[in-house]
């Protein structure tokens, strides 16, 4: 067999992502490999397809047990013989495993970096032939990294006590340089391949939201997506509990997790939740780790997060099938100051820092937030932003932001222009638009005292304005000829004939904004974009735009036959098919072997397992007919 076959026979698909081919080609070349690419985009295909193709054993290395489970059961689905070894396993069936990987009983091989110089595993590679180490989530190598492990270091002695050295690969989704070069030093890789993939996520929506009342707007959003899998991140225990009790409240079944709860509680919500028992999770970033289910159709941040790499490992848990999924933050200003307390009072783990280490950590993290906190309030393309902070060239508008996705909404704004018209008048118009803005929001520079503002009626009438919003305002009412500005260098803001109209209200202002603008602009009582972005309408790529509504009913019952099979063998319901590979159905509706195994995701092994059952369903939903197409 060859690598397409490989690919095609056990993970069902008919051609390999960006980057995986030339790493897979590499490692079955023997030559070393470092690949650092997104959450979701395929990472463990890359040494799975030439794990099979080895003659030898692959052991793979990966600190996260509950990964490790996935990994294995979804191998064994697969019809792959491959193992793991932690410490969730008792001695008595480490001695087991270890006895068949002697064996030769298991083509690869999970295990806990801190198990690798345990005299029992020892002994065990000592009597096969091991082939690769694939070193994943590598990053943990690293000290400069947030997830050092000194147990990874193990690895290092560890190849080198091996009879013939491997071939070694190293996997991560984090790329900083420091970091980068740590992997390559650490480990000793040798003349490795590094290939580096984007870090654009192409399927994810990205919004920023400033709705009046998060809880109303969680509560719309997850009643819109009822069925869909979810997570809702909060930064407080306190605020996990409260949502969760909202939630359930309406019926819908949520599971909680935060660090205040018992091991077994967090490990009960954890399966709900894996386990689609209870599609959505209502969680603190303590969640998350070694989650790989990768049909979650979107991730609510209830409270701003501390930093974009939090931020963009939290989101990035949404759609690793690369299915459209969402990413929505919603922000309060109120939210810089709580995360600038929790950054002010953050244990540190080592009490080995000094203090002007622990000045250095608290500097990065007062950095880190602001940085987080202009994602809140930038009005460019969320996604660019986002690239940008993590080295890449972005392509500018991506049409798949709330920034840039072309959704606009005609808001009536005559009160503020009146109330804008009545400082310029006041002001006597010897100021440009930045006194003229800040005047209104009432804002404390040192410029505005100079000027002494404050003595004016109009200082901070629009105060529950961001100035940016008032700034746009005022540039609409120069468009329309209500205001006007001198043509030196000053740019004074003077009053047109038309402000009269204005300031009366003879004349109404219409201002079209972006739809996410809406809830913050039009933030006094009147409709909020709320229902907008809750509905999730007219997203680029959403399951609904590939499906008609006949399409839809089609994936529903597919899905509810996925949850009976899941049910009988208590599987994750996403270890049996994809949500992807379900929607794939939807589009070409087999009725034969053939046409099933054409499906994206439908291995052989698979095909033997599910296939007839999800052949069956889907005829006796069409009636047998293919001449309806359930895609438009
Ligand atoms: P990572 O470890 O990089 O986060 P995974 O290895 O978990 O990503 O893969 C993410 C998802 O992409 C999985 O659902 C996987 O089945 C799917 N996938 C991986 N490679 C391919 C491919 N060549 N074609 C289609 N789907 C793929
Ligand atoms: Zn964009």
């Amino acid at each position: 067999m060859d690598k397409y076959e490989i690919l095609k026979r056990y993970f069902g698909y008919d051609t390999f992502r960006e980057g995986q081919e030339l790493l897979t080609d590499c490692i079955l070349n023997g030559r070393d490999v470092l690949g650092i690419m997104p959450t979701g985009a395929g990472k463990s295909i890359c040494y799975q397809v030439p794990a099979l193709l080895f003659p030898g054993i692959t052991l793979v290395i990966s600190p996260l047990i509950s990964l490790m489970k996935d990994q294995v059961q979804s191998l064994n689905h697969a019809g792959i013989h491959a193992a793991y070894i932690n410490s969730s396993l008792t001695e008595n069936q480490i001695a087991k495993a270890l006895q068949y990987a002697a064996e030769g009983r298991y083509k690869i091989i999970y295990v806990a970096p801190e198990r690798l110089e345990t005299a029992s595993f020892l002994w065990f590679v000592q009597r096969v032939e091991i082939s690769m180490v694939a070193v994943d989530e590598a990053h943990c190598i690293s000290q400069w990294g947030q997830d050092f492990r000194p147990s990874y270091l193990k690895i290092v002695r560890f190849v080198e006590q091996l009879p013939v050295r491997p071939v070694l690969s190293a996997f991560t989704a984090t790329a900083t340089g420091a970091v980068k070069e740590d992997i390559i030093c650490v480990l000793g890789l040798r003349d490795p391949e590094i290939l580096v993939t984007g870090f654009d996520r192409k399927n994810l929506y990205f919004g920023v939201e400033t709705p009046r009342r998060r809880d109303e707007f969680v509560a719309d959003y997850v009643r819109g997506h009822s069925g869909e899998s979810g997570i809702v991140y909060c930064s407080t225990r306190k605020n996990v509990e409260q949502v969760h009790e909202m939630l359930c409240g309406m019926g819908i079944p949520a599971a909680r997790y935060h660090a205040g709860l018992s091991a077994e509680e967090r490990k009960s919500s954890q399966d709900a939740f894996i386990y689609d028992v209870k599609p959505v999770i209502v969680a603190t970033n303590a969640f998350g780790m070694g989650i790989d289910k990768s049909n979650v159709r979107y991730v609510l941040h209830y409270n701003m997060p501390q930093s974009m790499e939090n931020y963009y490992q939290e989101a990035g848990r949404a759609g690793r099938d690369g299915e459209p999924s969402e990413c929505i933050l919603l922000y309060s200003p109120q939210d810089i100051m709580v995360n600038r307390f929790l950054i002010e009072n953050k244990e540190q783990r080592e009490d080995s820092f000094d203090e002007a280490q622990l000045q250095a950590i608290r500097e990065r993290d007062e950095e880190r937030l602001r940085v987080m906190s202009f994602y809140c309030s930038t009005t460019d393309c969320l996604r660019d932003y986002i690239l940008k902070y993590f080295g890449e060239y972005g392509g500018g508008d991506c049409g798949n932001c709330s920034n840039c996705s072309g959704e606009f909404e005609d808001v009536d704004m005559s009160e503020e222009a009146a109330v804008i018209v009545r400082c310029i008048r006041e002001l006597g118009g010897r100021y440009g638009i930045n006194v003229v803005a800040g005047t209104l929001t009432g804002a404390q520079t040192a410029k505005l005292r100079e000027y002494n503002v404050k003595r004016f009626a109009s200082f901070g009438t629009l105060s529950r304005r961001r100035e940016t919003e008032i700034k746009k305002m005022i540039q609409k009412l120069l468009q329309d000829g209500v205001l006007a500005q001198t043509a030196d260098k000053y740019a004074l803001l003077r009053l047109a004939p038309l402000a009269k109209e204005v300031e009366d209200g003879r004349r109404r202002v219409i201002m079209r904004v972006p739809s996410r603008a809406r809830a913050s602009v039009a933030s006094d009582g009147r409709k909020s974009a709320q229902g907008q972005a809750s509905q999730g309408r007219s997203r680029k790529g959403r399951r609904s735009d590939v499906l008609n509504s006949q399409g839809l009913e089609c994936f529903e019952a597919l899905r509810a036959l996925r949850t009976e099979l899941a049910r009988e063998e208590s599987l994750p319901p996403y270890i049996v098919f994809s949500d992807k590979t379900l929607v794939d159905m939807c589009v070409r509706l087999p009725f034969t072997r053939e046409e099933m195994l054409q499906v994206s995701g439908v291995g052989e092994h698979k095909y033997e397992k599910y296939g007839e059952r999800f052949i069956s369903r889907i005829k006796e939903f069409t009636g047998g007919v293919k001449g309806k197409y359930y895609f438009g």
